[in-house]
């Protein structure tokens, strides 16, 4: 009897637990503003109910039903954003002023390097960043797919990722070698390097099986004679490396800062172009035509300026690697294409990723444009418009929070107050 009575307690314990349990996961965010990335202005007095991960009610106080016990998380003078998303990084390298993309490949062994990106995908995403598109792990091959898991499994703090593994490029093009090292040892390879149609369809295949979400090919490099950047891959293979990627659901990422190398990407049927600092109006005319993005990294070219160029940002005159990025900006904002945030973060600090925001507000793109590139329209980008990038019921719970308005002031972004990643809080203020 007594067994029965202490069974029958407990019973009533746990049915009470698990009454309560859907509203305590509840969470209630109370910004002064919300900024939701359907319009450009932000809303006053509005407020965001989370549960489970989800966004599940915004808008005006008055219009959100609250459950009772719901968590209430009060922002003060802060505007809640969706959590912000950098297009374009590399969380396997670290600063360039600190040790040389040379050494960083030859010098540095995986598990180093491994150690060492898992303190930069903490940083990224204590800075309001919840989502990257790590574009190849230059060198430490597989890697990032154990960085992925690792953030999904929960192991370590850290971004969503997206993931292009080792890269593709064509043979002798890439670095560390051969150029510069003597020619009988054999080194390190920066990307999987190929030749052929067969060998980069294999190529694909191979990157797509051990985990890609994306395909990221090198369609020019600084290889052509006397070290000037020149078109890698014939129009054959960058055409059969997109086709597989594409067969294989996966979207093509192109590297090419020459006119002639965003050409053929584009004639190949890429999905986005990084850099594309020597871009004509004609080549940018034509990704908007063919819906091609455009990740502009703008503060990877101030960065190495700064490292091996003697500028000094705040005091130096825009050196002409400098003018040549800002005019490409310039141009494809022009030309209309859809200018994703990508800021190739790992060149510089990882955590700094605002800075590429607060370059394209200073060369002319109003702060909430700036706030779109790397909200919804980078998620429309990475083809999960349905899954974050807007604060909207049923999307993930992303959500950041910077003090003041950064619809007004794109500085702000430098300064998060409150991260929130799938309804987890891991910045508060
Ligand atoms: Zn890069």
């Amino acid at each position: 009897m007594r067994g029965f009575i202490i069974g029958l307690l407990l019973a009533l314990l746990s049915m009470s637990t698990s009454a309560t349990e859907p509203a305590s996961m509840s969470i209630l965010l109370l910004p002064d503003r919300v900024w939701t990335a359907d319009g450009d202005g932000s809303h006053a007095g509005w407020v965001v109910l989370v549960r489970d991960g989800r966004i599940v009610a915004v808008g005006p106080a008055a219009s959100v039903t609250v459950p009772a016990g719901a968590q209430r998380i009060e922002l003060p003078g802060a505007t809640l954003t969706p959590g912000l998303i950098d297009l374009h990084s590399h969380l396997l390298l670290h600063p360039y002023n600190e040790t040389s993309w040379n050494d960083q490949v030859l010098k540095e062994a995986v598990p180093y390097r491994v150690l060492a990106a898992a303190n930069h995908a903490r940083d990224t995403l204590m800075a309001g960043f919840t989502t990257l598109r790590d574009l190849g792990t230059e060198g430490a091959g597989y890697a990032d797919v154990s960085l992925r898991k690792a953030i999904d499994d929960g192991t370590i703090p850290g971004p969503r990722l997206f993931i292009a593994t080792r890269a593709i490029v064509a043979t002798g093009s890439y670095g560390p070698g051969p150029r510069g090292f003597r020619d009988d040892i054999d080194l390190p390879a920066g990307a999987q390097e190929v030749s052929g149609v067969d060998n980069v369809i294999a190529a694909v295949r191979e990157q797509a099986g051990h985990g890609a979400d994306w395909i990221k090919v090198y369609a020019d490099y600084r290889w052509g004679p006397g070290g000037v950047s020149q078109t890698t891959f014939t129009a054959a293979e960058l055409k059969a490396l997109v086709d597989a990627a594409h067969v294989s659901g996966r979207p093509v990422s192109a590297h090419a800062s020459t006119d002639a190398g965003m050409r053929m990407a584009i004639d190949a049927g890429v999905d986005s172009i990084e850099h594309g600092y020597g871009g004509s109006v004609d080549t940018f005319k034509r990704m908007h035509d063919r819906g091609v993005a455009y990740i502009p990294t703008l503060t990877a070219v101030e960065s190495t300026e700064t490292y091996f160029n003697h500028y000094v940002p705040g005091t130096s005159q825009a050196t002409p690697r400098m003018l040549e990025s800002q005019q490409a900006f310039r141009r494809a904002r022009e030309a209309g294409v859809r200018i994703g945030n990508g800021s190739d973060v790992g060149v510089f600090r990882h955590g700094d990723n605002a800075r590429e925001l607060v370059w394209m507000a200073k060369l002319g793109m109003p702060a909430p444009q700036a706030l779109h590139a790397a909200t919804d329209v980078a998620a429309r980008i990475l083809r999960k418009e349905d899954s974050f990038g807007r604060i909207a019921p049923g999307l993930r719970a992303d959500l950041v929070a910077f003090p003041g308005d950064p619809s007004g002031d794109i500085g702000a972004t430098a300064h998060p107050v409150f991260v929130m990643k799938d309804g987890q809080v891991y910045r508060r203020p």
